[in-house]
């Protein structure tokens, strides 16, 4: 699994009915990637803030912020890599 698929995978992880092998997976990919671990403790928070107003779904606008800064940190961690060989 990498990043993308995580993301797109990151609203199940916190759904009580996703399979335990995703799930599994899932926190496999957290357990390698500081980035999606990051992005999975803050939208844990955003969540228990919307929770606490009676609001449980995650707004499109927080999923998208979160998928786009992820993927910027990973471009540039790549970009570091390329740099540091060179
Ligand atoms: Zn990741």
């Amino acid at each position: 699994m990498n990043c993308t698929e995580f993301l797109a995978n990151l609203a199940d992880y916190f759904d009580a009915k996703t399979a335990a092998t995703l799930r599994s997976e899932l926190a496999q990919h957290m357990d390698g990637c500081n980035h999606c671990h990051v992005t999975v403790n803050t939208t844990r928070q955003t969540i228990e803030i919307y929770r606490n107003n009676e609001l449980y779904e995650l707004p499109d606008s927080i999923r998208t912020q979160l998928h786009q800064a992820v993927l910027t940190k990973c471009a540039e961690l790549k970009d570091n890599k390329k740099k540091t060989k060179a």
